[in-house]
């Protein structure tokens, strides 16, 4: 039995949409109080909206993950709504497709800027205030492209997935003495509004990829998330989850086939 995370305080990048929203409803309903980002305002307030009512508060506030100033202020806001900050979730990201020979400095800068110093940037703000919970706990969301598969047209968007989980690994060691520990979900591919973005063929390929034979939920990633911020997962730290429904595992189509 796990203990309540009732009145624990969280921050969650990207929470206005798919994932992160997916991750703040899951935390939410296990009494934790939410505090979520995104750009865009309107997505931001929506977001707030559907998640109200449950055990825990969900508000927002608009911030943009590539400015540490921005940063600094998401963490600020928690710390004065909730009087403390125990969980950051680093989930916001974007993933546009550019093959290699396509790519332009800003279309590297912009994919690096949000996935990987993005990360970077909310944990170095969350730092002392998840010093001082005693309790910190940080989950990353990175991919299983990047870490464990190839996308054509997705070369900059895996490099700063696995840039992800290189930080994790000294990021661990540097906040294990404080009692933080920081681990990373690796998504396969849920169904999220960027990836209805994707197309629908494109959402048939994956899901014919994929042993459990459907796309993953928001849901199956907030479970995940959650197990990463209880008191039992404090002795796990610098580690990585793949919740893909077993996708990275089949060796050919024709393995898929065959089960
Ligand atoms: P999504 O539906 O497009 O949502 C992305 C969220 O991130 C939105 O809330 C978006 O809000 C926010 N965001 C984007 N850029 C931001 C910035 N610079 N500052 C602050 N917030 C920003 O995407 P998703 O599918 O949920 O993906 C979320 C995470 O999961 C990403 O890190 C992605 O790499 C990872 N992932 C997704 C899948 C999948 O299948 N969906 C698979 C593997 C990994 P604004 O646009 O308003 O800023």
């Amino acid at each position: 039995m796990f203990n309540s995370l009732q009145g624990r305080s969280a921050v969650v990048t990207g929470g206005s949409k798919g994932i992160g929203k997916g991750i703040a409803a899951t935390f939410a309903a296990a009494g934790v109080d939410v505090v979520i980002t995104g750009r865009n305002q309107a997505d931001v307030d929506a977001a707030v909206a559907e998640l109200s009512g449950k055990s825990g508060t969900v508000t927002g506030v608009a911030a943009d993950v590539t400015s540490p100033e921005d940063c600094r202020r998401v963490v600020a806001t928690a710390v004065e709504r909730h009087g403390a900050l125990d969980i950051v979730c680093a989930n916001a990201g974007i993933f546009p497709s550019g093959r290699i020979e396509d790519l332009t400095p800003e279309d590297i800068e912009e994919v690096i800027g949000v996935n990987f110093k993005g990360t970077v940037y909310i944990v170095q703000a969350a730092l002392s205030a998840l010093t001082d919970s005693g309790h910190g706990r940080i989950v990353v969301t990175s991919s299983i492209t990047g870490p464990f598969t190839g996308y054509p047209g997705w070369s900059h968007y895996g490099a700063s997935k696995a840039a992800q989980l290189g930080f994790i690994r000294t990021a661990a060691m540097e906040l294990a003495p404080k009692n933080i520990t920081i681990n990373a979900v690796l998504p396969g591919n849920i169904i999220t509004e960027g990836l209805v973005d994707m197309g629908q063929e494109y959402m048939d390929q994956m899901t014919a990829a994929v042993p459990a034979g459907r796309l993953g939920t928001v849901a199956d990633i907030g479970n995940a998330a959650l197990f990463f911020a209880t008191d039992e997962a404090g002795y796990i730290t610098g580690q990585s989850l793949v919740v893909d429904g077993g996708q990275i595992l089949p060796e050919s189509q024709a393995a898929i086939a065959e089960q």
